[in-house]
């Protein structure tokens, strides 16, 4: 890949014109649901059934489904898992514990997702969009534009492919739980908002109408949608939401995170604020370390100024994530010493301050480095 620096369009609606993903039983409402049994001839608890064996069991071979009538078992199954996500390739790294797969979505489009395993939880980290269209120079999904917005089901069935995987014991360590979702895949979650917000209501509804996880445990990052921010805010469910700063300085934010030249820093670190404000929430402020660019002391303690401005209350956490370097850019991994600095200038100011570890490096699994190359 060499390196690019393209202007792009800051699309923020779905391409148009184009087919839709097929519909599934996660993108369906209650009374959907009752519809699509109708539709099919069957009473409404075969609906539900089907569910049970998605949602609860984790399980969406037709053949397993025993308690559907043997005549239209395929049929039913069919009709309401249609096959969205094709494995194209699954790539371990960490003694098994991260695995990243490629996907292929109905249309041809590529995506990637990662399952990480760690002592004490299981994250996945889903897409919520082919590409992306905020052009981030960083970060190896920004390179390739948007291509389209995914469905509530194609990203819940990343989430279900990651819980039957931990389930069955395929993921070093035994079988176990999925236990966290982040959406820090490819896309920006809040430019695709309704199918976002449908997808976590689906992980966190209980089963049979969904996957049964904790709110606060699944992730949402944003590169700062205010708007976007502002409506999560009154949604009332407790996700955690994290903001990808990278720069405390409209100068710099504006380089590193072009849509700050629509949503500056203020603006932005207020939207923050106010959700962690009303949700008691703690915000996540992600800042990738790069080498020179944005790992000086002075801008720690800018940044350290500038969330302790609206309080020190803790209501900020900042993880700091070593720069993933991708191939062809000008944008390098800050040194380890600067990165100490950093944390400690920071920590200084009050501000609880973590680096992220850096899983999935040697698959290009680690973050911002999705870019489904095939
Ligand atoms: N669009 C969302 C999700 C993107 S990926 C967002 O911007 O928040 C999740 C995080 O990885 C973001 O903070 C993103 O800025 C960061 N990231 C992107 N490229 C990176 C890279 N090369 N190295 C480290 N982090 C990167």
């Amino acid at each position: 890949m060499t390196e690019t620096t393209r202007t792009l369009p800051l699309v923020m609606a779905a391409p148009r014109g184009r087919a839709k993903p097929p519909r599934h039983l996660a993108d369906l409402s209650a009374e959907e649901r009752v519809a699509a049994a109708k539709e099919m001839g069957e009473p409404p608890f075969r609906v539900k059934q089907v569910a049970h064996h998605y949602f609860a069991r984790l399980e969406r071979d037709p053949a397993a489904m025993t308690d559907l009538p043997a005549r239209n078992r395929d049929a039913i199954a069919g009709a309401l898992l249609p096959e969205l996500l094709t494995p194209v390739r699954v790539q371990e790294a960490d003694q098994g514990t991260t695995r990243k797969t490629l996907w292929r979505l109905f249309d041809g489009a590529l995506v990637e997702s990662v399952l990480m395993r760690y002592s004490e939880r299981a994250t996945i980290c889903v897409s919520s969009q082919a590409g992306c269209g905020m052009a981030c120079p960083f970060c190896a999904t920004g390179q390739g534009g948007l291509q389209r917005n995914m469905s509530t089901a194609e990203i819940v069935d990343q989430v279900v492919d990651g819980a039957a995987a931990m389930a069955r014991g395929e993921v070093a360590g035994g079988p176990g739980r999925l236990s966290n979702v982040v959406f820090m895949g490819m896309g920006e979650p809040l430019a695709n908002y309704k199918a976002v917000v449908g997808a976590v209501r689906r992980m966190t509804s209980p089963a049979p109408d969904g996957l049964g996880m904790s709110a606060r445990n699944i992730t949402v990052s944003t590169v700062g949608l205010v708007p976007r921010i502002r409506q999560l805010t009154e949604e009332g469910i407790p996700i955690t939401l994290a903001l990808s700063l990278h720069a405390p300085d409209d100068e710099l934010r504006d380089e590193l995170v072009p849509i700050n030249t629509r949503f500056d820093v203020a603006e932005t670190v207020e939207a923050a604020w106010q959700y962690a404000k009303k949700t008691k929430r703690r915000v996540s402020i992600e800042y990738a370390m790069m080498r020179d660019i944005n790992d000086q002391a002075w801008r720690a303690d800018l940044l350290g100024d500038v969330l302790n401005s609206y309080g020190d209350w803790g209501w900020v956490h900042v993880n700091l994530i070593p720069l993933n370097e991708v191939p062809g850019s000008r944008f390098t991994r800050s040194r380890d010493a600067d990165t100490d600095e950093f944390v400690r200038r920071l920590q200084a100011k009050g501000i609880s301050t973590t680096v992220r570890d850096t899983r999935g490096d040697e698959i290009d699994a680690a973050c911002g480095q999705l870019a489904a190359q095939e």
